[in-house]
Protein backbone atom coordinates (compact mmCIF):
# COMPACT_ATOMS: atom_id res chain seq x y z
CA UNK A 1 0.00 0.00 0.00
CA UNK A 2 1.81 2.97 -1.33
CA UNK A 3 -0.60 5.30 0.74
CA UNK A 4 -2.69 4.36 3.85
CA UNK A 5 -6.13 5.91 3.62
CA UNK A 6 -7.06 7.74 6.63
CA UNK A 7 -10.52 9.73 7.34
CA UNK A 8 -9.11 13.19 9.16
CA UNK A 9 -11.14 15.50 11.08
CA UNK A 10 -10.63 18.65 9.93
CA UNK A 11 -13.06 20.79 11.67
CA UNK A 12 -11.78 24.26 12.38
CA UNK A 13 -8.28 22.86 11.57
CA UNK A 14 -5.75 25.53 10.22
CA UNK A 15 -4.63 24.75 6.58
CA UNK A 16 -2.56 26.85 4.23
CA UNK A 17 -3.26 26.97 0.77
CA UNK A 18 -0.79 28.43 -1.27
CA UNK A 19 -1.95 30.02 -4.62
CA UNK A 20 -5.53 31.61 -4.94
CA UNK A 21 -6.51 30.74 -8.79
CA UNK A 22 -8.51 28.24 -10.12
CA UNK A 23 -6.56 24.94 -8.91
CA UNK A 24 -6.51 26.31 -5.34
CA UNK A 25 -10.22 27.30 -6.02
CA UNK A 26 -11.30 23.57 -6.48
CA UNK A 27 -9.24 22.35 -3.28
CA UNK A 28 -10.67 25.34 -1.15
CA UNK A 29 -14.19 23.84 -1.71
CA UNK A 30 -13.49 20.19 -0.60
CA UNK A 31 -11.70 21.36 2.28
CA UNK A 32 -14.21 24.00 3.51
CA UNK A 33 -16.84 21.11 3.17
CA UNK A 34 -14.41 19.61 6.01
CA UNK A 35 -14.93 22.42 8.25
CA UNK A 36 -11.13 23.30 7.53
CA UNK A 37 -10.19 26.89 8.98
CA UNK A 38 -8.36 28.15 5.78
CA UNK A 39 -5.05 30.21 5.40
CA UNK A 40 -4.69 31.20 1.66
CA UNK A 41 -1.64 33.37 0.12
CA UNK A 42 -1.39 34.59 -3.35
CA UNK A 43 -1.03 37.97 -4.63
CA UNK A 44 -4.33 37.64 -6.43
CA UNK A 45 -7.74 36.23 -5.51
CA UNK A 46 -10.09 34.50 -7.56
CA UNK A 47 -13.72 36.20 -6.05
CA UNK A 48 -15.20 32.99 -4.52
CA UNK A 49 -11.77 33.62 -1.96
CA UNK A 50 -12.82 36.96 -1.41
CA UNK A 51 -16.34 35.94 -0.49
CA UNK A 52 -15.27 32.94 1.66
CA UNK A 53 -12.97 35.74 3.31
CA UNK A 54 -16.41 37.94 3.90
CA UNK A 55 -18.29 34.94 5.34
CA UNK A 56 -15.11 34.16 7.87
CA UNK A 57 -14.49 30.82 6.23
CA UNK A 58 -11.26 32.32 5.04
CA UNK A 59 -7.75 34.42 6.11
CA UNK A 60 -6.08 35.61 2.58
CA UNK A 61 -2.76 36.93 3.23
CA UNK A 62 -1.69 39.33 -0.11
CA UNK A 63 1.37 38.23 -0.75
CA UNK A 64 3.80 35.79 -1.33
CA UNK A 65 4.56 32.45 0.10
CA UNK A 66 7.47 32.26 3.34
CA UNK A 67 8.39 29.18 5.19
CA UNK A 68 6.90 30.74 8.60
CA UNK A 69 3.31 30.78 7.12
CA UNK A 70 3.40 27.27 7.58
CA UNK A 71 3.41 27.42 11.29
CA UNK A 72 0.66 25.66 13.40
CA UNK A 73 -0.83 24.74 10.23
CA UNK A 74 -1.92 21.28 10.13
CA UNK A 75 -1.83 20.65 6.40
CA UNK A 76 -0.87 22.46 3.87
CA UNK A 77 -1.37 22.84 -0.30
CA UNK A 78 0.86 24.08 -3.12
CA UNK A 79 -1.55 25.22 -5.88
CA UNK A 80 0.31 27.47 -7.86
CA UNK A 81 1.08 27.62 -11.36
CA UNK A 82 4.98 27.89 -10.74
CA UNK A 83 6.58 24.83 -10.21
CA UNK A 84 9.63 26.41 -8.53
CA UNK A 85 7.08 28.02 -5.98
CA UNK A 86 5.27 24.78 -5.51
CA UNK A 87 8.64 22.92 -4.88
CA UNK A 88 9.84 25.05 -2.72
CA UNK A 89 6.64 24.81 -0.53
CA UNK A 90 6.78 21.70 -0.95
CA UNK A 91 10.51 21.25 0.53
CA UNK A 92 9.77 23.19 3.11
CA UNK A 93 6.55 21.45 4.36
CA UNK A 94 8.45 18.85 4.20
CA UNK A 95 11.65 19.78 5.96
CA UNK A 96 9.13 20.38 9.06
CA UNK A 97 7.81 16.98 8.51
CA UNK A 98 4.32 18.50 7.54
CA UNK A 99 1.65 16.88 4.92
CA UNK A 100 1.73 18.48 2.17
CA UNK A 101 -0.50 18.50 -1.20
CA UNK A 102 1.14 19.68 -4.44
CA UNK A 103 -2.14 19.83 -6.64
CA UNK A 104 -1.06 17.82 -10.28
CA UNK A 105 2.46 16.67 -8.84
CA UNK A 106 1.89 13.46 -7.38
CA UNK A 107 5.97 12.92 -6.37
CA UNK A 108 5.71 15.87 -4.30
CA UNK A 109 2.62 14.54 -2.55
CA UNK A 110 2.76 13.48 1.09
CA UNK A 111 -1.37 13.08 0.94
CA UNK A 112 -3.44 13.06 -1.74
CA UNK A 113 -7.16 14.04 -2.19
CA UNK A 114 -9.45 10.92 -3.24
CA UNK A 115 -12.59 10.81 -5.07
CA UNK A 116 -15.44 10.52 -2.97
CA UNK A 117 -18.55 9.46 -2.47
CA UNK A 118 -20.39 11.27 0.10
CA UNK A 119 -23.81 9.80 1.70
CA UNK A 120 -22.41 11.28 4.97
CA UNK A 121 -22.20 9.88 7.49
CA UNK A 122 -20.66 7.22 4.89
CA UNK A 123 -18.01 8.14 2.77
CA UNK A 124 -15.97 6.34 0.42
CA UNK A 125 -12.87 7.33 -0.95
CA UNK A 126 -11.26 5.76 -4.23
CA UNK A 127 -7.56 6.96 -5.04
CA UNK A 128 -5.51 5.46 -7.65
CA UNK A 129 -2.69 7.42 -6.53
CA UNK A 130 -2.46 9.03 -9.35
CA UNK A 131 -1.20 6.07 -11.66
CA UNK A 132 -4.95 5.46 -13.55
CA UNK A 133 -7.23 8.44 -12.59
CA UNK A 134 -9.63 7.88 -15.61
CA UNK A 135 -9.92 4.29 -13.86
CA UNK A 136 -10.56 5.66 -10.55
CA UNK A 137 -13.37 8.77 -11.66
CA UNK A 138 -15.21 5.27 -13.76
CA UNK A 139 -15.17 3.16 -10.49
CA UNK A 140 -16.38 6.09 -8.94
CA UNK A 141 -19.22 6.70 -11.50
CA UNK A 142 -20.18 2.67 -10.81
CA UNK A 143 -20.71 2.71 -7.00
CA UNK A 144 -22.45 6.08 -7.10
CA UNK A 145 -24.66 4.45 -9.44
CA UNK A 146 -24.55 1.02 -7.16
CA UNK A 147 -24.98 2.84 -3.96
CA UNK A 148 -28.58 4.56 -2.90
CA UNK A 149 -28.74 8.00 -1.30
CA UNK A 150 -30.91 6.60 1.65
CA UNK A 151 -27.73 5.10 3.16
CA UNK A 152 -26.52 8.88 4.35
CA UNK A 153 -29.93 8.90 6.40
CA UNK A 154 -29.77 5.03 7.21
CA UNK A 155 -26.09 5.56 8.79
CA UNK A 156 -27.66 8.70 10.59
CA UNK A 157 -30.67 6.86 12.19
CA UNK A 158 -28.10 4.17 13.12
CA UNK A 159 -25.84 6.52 14.95
CA UNK A 160 -29.27 7.73 16.90
CA UNK A 161 -29.59 4.50 18.07
CA UNK A 162 -26.14 3.35 18.94
CA UNK A 163 -26.32 4.09 22.52
CA UNK A 164 -29.47 2.89 23.31
CA UNK A 165 -28.67 -0.52 21.64
CA UNK A 166 -25.48 -1.14 23.37
CA UNK A 167 -27.12 -0.57 26.55
CA UNK A 168 -29.56 -3.25 25.58
CA UNK A 169 -27.46 -5.83 24.22
CA UNK A 170 -24.64 -7.02 25.63
CA UNK A 171 -21.50 -8.57 23.40
CA UNK A 172 -20.06 -7.48 20.35
CA UNK A 173 -21.11 -10.04 18.17
CA UNK A 174 -24.96 -9.92 19.81
CA UNK A 175 -24.96 -6.29 18.58
CA UNK A 176 -23.63 -6.99 15.15
CA UNK A 177 -26.59 -9.89 14.74
CA UNK A 178 -28.65 -7.61 15.51
CA UNK A 179 -28.00 -4.77 13.49
CA UNK A 180 -27.78 -7.04 10.75
CA UNK A 181 -31.61 -7.83 11.57
CA UNK A 182 -31.95 -4.50 11.08
CA UNK A 183 -30.97 -4.01 7.58
CA UNK A 184 -32.29 -6.85 6.75
CA UNK A 185 -35.85 -5.32 7.97
CA UNK A 186 -38.29 -3.19 6.93
CA UNK A 187 -36.26 -0.52 8.78
CA UNK A 188 -34.48 -0.14 5.73
CA UNK A 189 -37.56 0.11 3.50
CA UNK A 190 -39.12 2.92 5.66
CA UNK A 191 -36.15 5.29 5.76
CA UNK A 192 -35.71 4.74 1.60
CA UNK A 193 -39.07 6.14 1.95
CA UNK A 194 -38.41 8.87 3.99
CA UNK A 195 -40.67 7.46 6.85
CA UNK A 196 -38.13 8.00 9.49
CA UNK A 197 -40.85 7.96 12.38
CA UNK A 198 -41.81 4.40 11.42
CA UNK A 199 -38.26 3.59 10.70
CA UNK A 200 -37.81 4.58 14.21
CA UNK A 201 -40.65 2.82 15.64
CA UNK A 202 -39.82 -0.46 13.35
CA UNK A 203 -36.44 -0.45 15.38
CA UNK A 204 -37.32 -0.11 18.59
CA UNK A 205 -39.61 -3.06 18.29
CA UNK A 206 -36.83 -5.35 16.96
CA UNK A 207 -34.94 -3.80 19.89
CA UNK A 208 -37.91 -4.91 22.25
CA UNK A 209 -38.10 -8.60 20.68
CA UNK A 210 -35.82 -10.84 22.40
CA UNK A 211 -32.21 -11.19 20.62
CA UNK A 212 -31.77 -14.76 19.05
CA UNK A 213 -28.85 -15.78 19.77
CA UNK A 214 -28.78 -19.34 18.26
CA UNK A 215 -25.98 -19.92 15.81
CA UNK A 216 -26.32 -20.94 12.10
CA UNK A 217 -24.58 -22.69 9.64
CA UNK A 218 -23.81 -21.24 5.97
CA UNK A 219 -22.10 -24.63 3.79
CA UNK A 220 -21.05 -21.90 0.70
CA UNK A 221 -19.51 -23.18 -2.26
CA UNK A 222 -16.55 -20.65 -3.29
CA UNK A 223 -16.20 -21.73 -6.91
CA UNK A 224 -13.02 -23.17 -8.25
CA UNK A 225 -10.96 -19.68 -7.77
CA UNK A 226 -11.28 -17.17 -9.74
CA UNK A 227 -13.02 -14.57 -7.23
CA UNK A 228 -15.81 -13.48 -9.82
CA UNK A 229 -17.42 -16.75 -10.18
CA UNK A 230 -18.60 -16.43 -6.30
CA UNK A 231 -22.38 -15.72 -6.41
CA UNK A 232 -23.66 -12.47 -4.76
CA UNK A 233 -25.46 -14.40 -2.49
CA UNK A 234 -22.22 -16.49 -1.29
CA UNK A 235 -20.10 -12.62 -1.21
CA UNK A 236 -23.15 -11.52 1.16
CA UNK A 237 -22.72 -14.55 3.75
CA UNK A 238 -19.55 -14.29 3.84
CA UNK A 239 -19.42 -10.56 4.92
CA UNK A 240 -22.01 -11.71 7.72
CA UNK A 241 -20.28 -14.55 8.98
CA UNK A 242 -18.51 -14.41 12.87
CA UNK A 243 -16.28 -17.34 12.12
CA UNK A 244 -14.97 -18.57 8.35
CA UNK A 245 -13.96 -22.90 8.44
CA UNK A 246 -12.19 -23.01 4.91
CA UNK A 247 -10.52 -25.84 2.95
CA UNK A 248 -7.26 -25.53 1.02
CA UNK A 249 -9.11 -25.29 -2.87
CA UNK A 250 -10.58 -21.82 -1.20
CA UNK A 251 -8.66 -19.60 -3.32
CA UNK A 252 -6.64 -16.33 -1.31
CA UNK A 253 -8.13 -14.06 -3.45
CA UNK A 254 -11.92 -15.55 -2.19
CA UNK A 255 -10.14 -15.23 1.13
CA UNK A 256 -9.49 -11.95 0.61
CA UNK A 257 -13.44 -10.99 0.64
CA UNK A 258 -14.17 -12.19 3.97
CA UNK A 259 -15.17 -10.09 6.51
CA UNK A 260 -11.84 -8.13 7.87
CA UNK A 261 -12.84 -9.07 11.93
CA UNK A 262 -13.77 -12.84 11.35
CA UNK A 263 -12.37 -15.08 12.74
CA UNK A 264 -10.74 -17.65 10.42
CA UNK A 265 -9.91 -21.42 10.54
CA UNK A 266 -8.65 -23.41 7.92
CA UNK A 267 -9.46 -27.16 8.15
CA UNK A 268 -6.81 -28.08 5.22
CA UNK A 269 -7.45 -30.96 3.10
CA UNK A 270 -4.82 -32.34 -0.05
CA UNK A 271 -5.13 -35.86 -1.32
CA UNK A 272 -2.77 -37.69 1.20
CA UNK A 273 -2.27 -34.72 3.59
CA UNK A 274 -2.51 -35.57 7.44
CA UNK A 275 -5.10 -32.63 7.90
CA UNK A 276 -7.89 -32.00 9.87
CA UNK A 277 -10.41 -35.70 9.71
CA UNK A 278 -14.13 -34.84 8.74
CA UNK A 279 -15.12 -35.77 11.71
CA UNK A 280 -13.14 -33.28 13.83
CA UNK A 281 -14.45 -30.75 10.96
CA UNK A 282 -18.29 -31.75 11.65
CA UNK A 283 -18.06 -31.50 15.23
CA UNK A 284 -16.43 -27.89 14.74
CA UNK A 285 -18.99 -26.75 12.87
CA UNK A 286 -21.46 -27.94 15.91
CA UNK A 287 -19.55 -26.69 18.75
CA UNK A 288 -19.38 -22.73 16.98
CA UNK A 289 -23.20 -23.19 16.02
CA UNK A 290 -23.46 -23.78 19.56
CA UNK A 291 -21.88 -20.87 21.11
CA UNK A 292 -24.12 -18.80 19.01
CA UNK A 293 -22.04 -18.46 16.10
CA UNK A 294 -22.58 -17.41 12.68
CA UNK A 295 -20.48 -20.20 11.10
CA UNK A 296 -19.50 -19.29 6.97
CA UNK A 297 -18.31 -23.12 5.63
CA UNK A 298 -16.38 -21.79 2.51
CA UNK A 299 -15.72 -24.61 0.37
CA UNK A 300 -13.94 -25.05 -3.06
CA UNK A 301 -16.64 -25.25 -5.82
CA UNK A 302 -19.74 -26.32 -5.05
CA UNK A 303 -20.46 -28.08 -1.94
CA UNK A 304 -22.41 -30.93 -2.65
CA UNK A 305 -20.04 -31.96 -5.32
CA UNK A 306 -16.96 -34.19 -3.95
CA UNK A 307 -17.63 -32.00 -1.25
CA UNK A 308 -18.82 -33.82 2.13
CA UNK A 309 -21.25 -30.81 2.02
CA UNK A 310 -23.73 -33.73 2.69
CA UNK A 311 -22.14 -35.36 5.58
CA UNK A 312 -21.23 -31.39 7.21
CA UNK A 313 -25.02 -30.93 7.12
CA UNK A 314 -26.37 -35.00 8.65
CA UNK A 315 -24.02 -32.93 11.27
CA UNK A 316 -25.76 -30.27 12.46
CA UNK A 317 -29.28 -31.77 12.32
CA UNK A 318 -29.30 -33.69 15.23
CA UNK A 319 -28.56 -30.49 17.38
CA UNK A 320 -31.32 -28.66 15.08
CA UNK A 321 -28.75 -26.16 13.98
CA UNK A 322 -30.26 -23.70 11.32
CA UNK A 323 -28.54 -24.08 7.93
CA UNK A 324 -28.58 -22.71 4.05
CA UNK A 325 -26.52 -24.42 1.39
CA UNK A 326 -25.30 -22.25 -1.54
CA UNK A 327 -24.05 -23.93 -4.02
CA UNK A 328 -21.19 -22.92 -6.13
CA UNK A 329 -19.37 -23.21 -9.51
CA UNK A 330 -17.99 -26.80 -9.44
CA UNK A 331 -14.59 -27.18 -10.86
CA UNK A 332 -15.90 -29.03 -13.93
CA UNK A 333 -17.77 -26.31 -14.95
CA UNK A 334 -15.39 -23.31 -14.13
CA UNK A 335 -12.40 -25.26 -15.89
CA UNK A 336 -14.07 -26.45 -18.77
CA UNK A 337 -15.23 -22.63 -19.41
CA UNK A 338 -12.18 -21.58 -19.26
CA UNK A 339 -10.19 -23.93 -20.99
CA UNK A 340 -12.89 -23.81 -24.13
CA UNK A 341 -13.66 -27.24 -23.87
CA UNK A 342 -17.59 -27.63 -24.01
CA UNK A 343 -18.60 -30.41 -21.72
CA UNK A 344 -21.50 -31.74 -24.17
CA UNK A 345 -21.25 -31.01 -27.51
CA UNK A 346 -23.99 -32.14 -30.58
CA UNK A 347 -21.85 -33.92 -32.57
CA UNK A 348 -19.29 -35.16 -29.68
CA UNK A 349 -20.47 -35.72 -26.83
CA UNK A 350 -24.15 -36.28 -25.53
CA UNK A 351 -23.39 -37.14 -21.79
CA UNK A 352 -20.97 -35.48 -19.06
CA UNK A 353 -20.08 -37.75 -15.67
CA UNK A 354 -18.38 -35.91 -13.10
CA UNK A 355 -16.00 -39.03 -10.76
CA UNK A 356 -14.00 -39.01 -8.73
CA UNK A 357 -10.35 -40.58 -8.92
CA UNK A 358 -10.54 -40.80 -5.25
CA UNK A 359 -11.87 -44.03 -4.29
CA UNK A 360 -13.84 -45.55 -1.56
CA UNK A 361 -11.49 -47.01 1.23
CA UNK A 362 -13.34 -50.64 0.29
CA UNK A 363 -11.46 -50.28 -3.37
CA UNK A 364 -14.57 -50.36 -4.91
CA UNK A 365 -13.54 -49.11 -8.66
CA UNK A 366 -16.36 -47.52 -10.91
CA UNK A 367 -18.02 -49.05 -13.87
CA UNK A 368 -14.73 -48.20 -16.16
CA UNK A 369 -17.28 -50.61 -19.38
CA UNK A 370 -20.12 -48.00 -19.24
CA UNK A 371 -17.63 -44.64 -19.13
CA UNK A 372 -15.49 -46.46 -22.11
CA UNK A 373 -18.07 -45.90 -24.56
CA UNK A 374 -17.27 -43.16 -27.19
CA UNK A 375 -19.21 -39.89 -27.49
CA UNK A 376 -19.23 -39.44 -23.18
CA UNK A 377 -16.86 -37.21 -21.73
CA UNK A 378 -15.57 -37.98 -18.20
CA UNK A 379 -14.63 -35.07 -16.10
CA UNK A 380 -12.48 -36.62 -12.92
CA UNK A 381 -11.58 -34.76 -9.57
CA UNK A 382 -8.90 -35.77 -7.28
CA UNK A 383 -7.71 -37.83 -10.30
CA UNK A 384 -4.19 -36.90 -10.48
CA UNK A 385 -2.71 -39.58 -8.39
CA UNK A 386 -4.42 -42.15 -10.06
CA UNK A 387 -3.59 -41.00 -13.15
CA UNK A 388 -2.06 -44.66 -14.50
CA UNK A 389 -4.50 -46.92 -13.22
CA UNK A 390 -7.79 -44.59 -14.65
CA UNK A 391 -5.85 -44.47 -18.05
CA UNK A 392 -5.14 -48.42 -18.08
CA UNK A 393 -8.95 -49.13 -16.72
CA UNK A 394 -10.19 -47.09 -19.45
CA UNK A 395 -8.29 -48.82 -22.33
CA UNK A 396 -8.49 -51.97 -20.69
CA UNK A 397 -12.60 -51.95 -21.11
CA UNK A 398 -12.38 -50.82 -24.70
CA UNK A 399 -12.00 -46.76 -24.71
CA UNK A 400 -9.64 -45.48 -27.13
CA UNK A 401 -6.15 -44.50 -26.55
CA UNK A 402 -6.33 -41.93 -28.84
CA UNK A 403 -8.92 -39.95 -26.97
CA UNK A 404 -8.57 -36.51 -26.05
CA UNK A 405 -7.16 -35.52 -22.82
CA UNK A 406 -6.73 -32.47 -21.14
CA UNK A 407 -5.49 -31.82 -17.13
CA UNK A 408 -6.36 -28.57 -16.48
CA UNK A 409 -4.39 -27.21 -13.32
CA UNK A 410 -5.01 -24.17 -11.26
CA UNK A 411 -8.44 -23.71 -13.36
CA UNK A 412 -10.05 -19.93 -13.53
CA UNK A 413 -6.96 -18.89 -11.50
CA UNK A 414 -4.05 -16.62 -12.80
CA UNK A 415 -1.73 -20.07 -12.79
CA UNK A 416 -4.01 -21.97 -14.73
CA UNK A 417 -2.39 -24.56 -17.27
CA UNK A 418 -3.96 -26.49 -19.44
CA UNK A 419 -2.14 -29.64 -20.94
CA UNK A 420 -3.66 -31.55 -23.36
CA UNK A 421 -2.92 -34.93 -25.01
CA UNK A 422 -4.51 -38.36 -26.09
CA UNK A 423 -5.27 -41.12 -22.81
CA UNK A 424 -2.60 -42.75 -23.97
CA UNK A 425 -0.31 -40.56 -22.80
CA UNK A 426 -2.44 -39.40 -19.55
CA UNK A 427 0.16 -40.68 -16.73
CA UNK A 428 3.19 -39.78 -18.80
CA UNK A 429 1.84 -35.69 -19.35
CA UNK A 430 0.90 -35.97 -15.61
CA UNK A 431 4.42 -36.03 -14.56
CA UNK A 432 6.53 -34.82 -17.57
CA UNK A 433 3.96 -31.71 -16.57
CA UNK A 434 4.73 -31.97 -12.86
CA UNK A 435 0.90 -31.20 -12.22
CA UNK A 436 0.14 -29.71 -9.18
CA UNK A 437 -3.56 -30.34 -7.25
CA UNK A 438 -5.80 -28.73 -7.74
CA UNK A 439 -6.05 -30.53 -10.90
CA UNK A 440 -8.91 -32.03 -13.69
CA UNK A 441 -9.03 -34.60 -16.01
CA UNK A 442 -11.05 -34.10 -18.84
CA UNK A 443 -11.35 -37.06 -20.65
CA UNK A 444 -13.48 -37.35 -23.94
CA UNK A 445 -14.05 -36.13 -28.32
CA UNK A 446 -14.80 -32.79 -26.83
CA UNK A 447 -11.41 -31.57 -26.45
CA UNK A 448 -10.59 -31.73 -29.77
CA UNK A 449 -13.21 -29.00 -29.90
CA UNK A 450 -10.12 -26.82 -27.98
CA UNK A 451 -8.87 -26.40 -31.78
CA UNK A 452 -11.18 -24.02 -32.64
CA UNK A 453 -9.52 -21.67 -30.21
CA UNK A 454 -6.79 -19.22 -32.35
CA UNK A 455 -3.97 -21.31 -31.12
CA UNK A 456 -0.51 -21.57 -33.27
CA UNK A 457 2.31 -23.24 -33.35
CA UNK A 458 4.23 -25.39 -31.06
CA UNK A 459 5.01 -22.65 -28.63
CA UNK A 460 4.46 -23.44 -25.15
CA UNK A 461 3.11 -21.09 -23.39
CA UNK A 462 -0.10 -19.16 -25.54
CA UNK A 463 -2.36 -16.58 -24.27
CA UNK A 464 -5.50 -17.48 -25.32
CA UNK A 465 -8.39 -15.21 -24.21
CA UNK A 466 -6.60 -14.07 -21.85
CA UNK A 467 -5.85 -17.85 -19.98
CA UNK A 468 -2.23 -19.74 -20.07
CA UNK A 469 -2.93 -22.70 -22.53
CA UNK A 470 0.06 -25.54 -22.86
CA UNK A 471 -0.26 -27.25 -25.37
CA UNK A 472 1.26 -31.04 -26.21
CA UNK A 473 1.88 -32.06 -29.36
N1 LIG B 1 -16.45 -29.38 -4.35
C1 LIG B 1 -15.43 -29.17 -5.33
C2 LIG B 1 -14.59 -30.41 -5.56
C3 LIG B 1 -13.79 -30.83 -4.37
S1 LIG B 1 -12.82 -32.24 -4.68
C4 LIG B 1 -16.08 -28.69 -6.63
O1 LIG B 1 -17.29 -28.72 -6.79
O2 LIG B 1 -15.33 -28.25 -7.51
C5 LIG B 1 -11.24 -31.52 -5.02
C6 LIG B 1 -10.89 -31.68 -6.48
O3 LIG B 1 -11.59 -30.74 -7.28
C7 LIG B 1 -9.44 -31.39 -6.79
O4 LIG B 1 -8.63 -32.51 -6.49
C8 LIG B 1 -9.49 -31.12 -8.26
O5 LIG B 1 -9.61 -32.33 -8.98
C9 LIG B 1 -10.82 -30.41 -8.41
N2 LIG B 1 -10.62 -28.94 -8.41
C10 LIG B 1 -11.14 -28.06 -7.55
N3 LIG B 1 -10.79 -26.80 -7.89
C11 LIG B 1 -10.04 -26.89 -8.98
C12 LIG B 1 -9.37 -25.95 -9.82
N4 LIG B 1 -9.42 -24.65 -9.57
N5 LIG B 1 -8.69 -26.41 -10.88
C13 LIG B 1 -8.64 -27.74 -11.16
N6 LIG B 1 -9.24 -28.66 -10.40
C14 LIG B 1 -9.94 -28.26 -9.33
Amino acid sequence: MQYLPLFVKLTDKPVLIVGGGSVALRKAGTLLSAGAKLHVVSPEFAPEFIAWQHEGKAELINGYFKPTMLDGKLLVIAATDNDAVNAAVYDAATARNMLVNTVDDQPKCGFIFPSIIDRSPIIMAISSFGTAPVLARRLREKLEVLLPHHLGPLAQLVGRFRDQVKAKISGFAARRQFWEKVFDSDVVRDVQANQLPQAEQRLLQLLDEPQQQAGEVYVVGAGPGDPELLTLKALQLMQQADVVVYDYLVSPQIMELVRRDAERICVGKKAGDHSVPQQDTNQLLVDLALAGKKVCRLKGGDPFIFGRGGEEIQALIPHNIAFQVVPGVTAAAGCAAYAGIPLTHRDHAQSVQFITGHCRPDGTEPDWYSMSKANQTLVIYMGLMKAAHIQQQLIDAGRSGNTPVAIIENGTRREQRIITGTLQQLAELVSQHQINSPALLVIGEVVSLQHDLHWFGQRPQVPVFGQTLTRME
